[in-house]
């Protein structure tokens, strides 16, 4: 293994924000088919002023990471199921599907030419992976745009949580963020532009995050704006919503089979109603970014919902999950064959 010259950046107290890294993927869709692709230095993208990501926000994207591991190796965690996820999420927006093949091709790409911003093992920073596809070509009319986009970028984020994760105090929403039949299954950019007023909403409010229950009955949990949730029943079951209009987070579907294979727990996927929310000993959230943020309060119109665990540090069992996943993933613990994809 060679040593890799790392950029001088104080990883540990890096924000979530863009940095601007040395190189991008990028491949354009024109007259129905995709180009080879490459790796660009220009960080801007100059487009028609008619394009179908400006007027109808044809867009959507992924969200993934590389990190250093224990044994100094670079790896990302997945990348097969963002792939399928975006492959899914282009279908449902009338975009084309980007091969999934070369998709993690891509991103290997991409991550090798940018290793010198992967923070070193320890820090609790990565590089954050982003992987999108839009609408370039002119439309007028409602119609998919006549030509698309993929681009990944990468940026180095600091850790999520610093000096430890605290638990946060969601507000049951109002909003809603997934019609039945709509799009909320899928990683789209619409799906983010119209939650921006609910958190900004919530935030002033004093709210970490919004909780939305179902769209039909609002008497179920769906999810918060951007991550999955789970609970823990009082004898140590695991459970997490089923529904058609949640996004299927890979972070979520990962620590379910933690739970049952590796911690031997029960886990269940069921409909969740908020009347039941008291039931639970604790609840947390669970996407790429935090892996798990715990929950320590749910305030439905005035009714506070107080987790056992409290407000000072993540429940026990959502502590296993955090720690079994997040050793998976550095390399301590055996991962589960294909779940980790060395890159350097
Ligand atoms: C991306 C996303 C998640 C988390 O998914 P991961 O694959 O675990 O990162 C959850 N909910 C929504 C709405 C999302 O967009």
């Amino acid at each position: 293994m060679t040593t890799i010259e790392k950029a001088n950046i104080d990883w540990v107290n890096l924000g979530f924000g863009y940095y601007k890294t040395d190189k991008r993927f990028v491949s354009n869709f024109k007259d129905g088919a995709w180009d080879e692709g490459a790796l660009v230095d220009d960080e801007n993208i100059v487009m028609n002023e008619s394009a179908g990501v400006l007027q109808y926000a044809q867009t959507c994207f992924e969200g993934m990471k590389a990190y250093t591991t224990v044994d100094g190796k670079v790896v990302i965690f997945r990348p097969d199921m963002n792939a399928k996820r975006m492959s899914d999420t282009a279908k449902r927006l009338e975009m084309p599907v980007f091969p999934e093949d070369k998709f993690v091709e891509a991103v290997e790409k991409v991550v090798k030419a940018n290793l010198k911003y992967v923070p070193p093992y320890g820090t609790g920073a990565s590089l954050y992976i982003r992987p999108f596809m839009f609408g370039i070509g002119p439309v007028m009319g409602v119609k998919p745009a006549p030509e698309f986009q993929f681009r990944i970028f990468t940026s180095p984020v600091g850790p999520y949580f610093k000096g430890g994760a605290k638990p946060i105090t969601l507000k049951v929403s109002d909003f809603d963020r997934a019609a039945p039949n709509g799009t909320g299954h899928v990683k789209a950019g619409l799906n983010y532009a119209m939650s921006l007023h609910a958190i900004v909403q919530a935030h002033k409010e004093g709210y970490d995050e919004n909780l939305y229950p179902d769209a039909l009955t609002r008497t179920k949990v769906e999810e918060t704006g951007g991550a999955n949730f789970f609970f823990v029943t009082k004898d140590n079951k695991v459970v997490t919503p089923k529904s058609d209009t949640i996004l299927p987070s890979i972070t979520r579907r990962s620590l379910m089979y933690v739970a049952k294979e590796y911690l031997s727990l029960e886990v269940e996927e069921r409909e969740v109603y908020l009347s039941e929310l008291s039931e639970f000993s604790e609840c947390g959230l669970c996407g790429t970014a935090a892996v798990i943020s715990p929950v320590g309060k749910i305030v439905d119109h005035g009714k506070e919902i107080c987790f056992p665990s409290g407000m000072e540090e993540m429940g026990p069992i959502s502590k296993k999950l955090y720690d079994t996943l997040t050793g998976i993933q550095s390399g301590k613990i055996e991962a589960p064959e294909g779940w980790i994809k060395v890159i350097a």
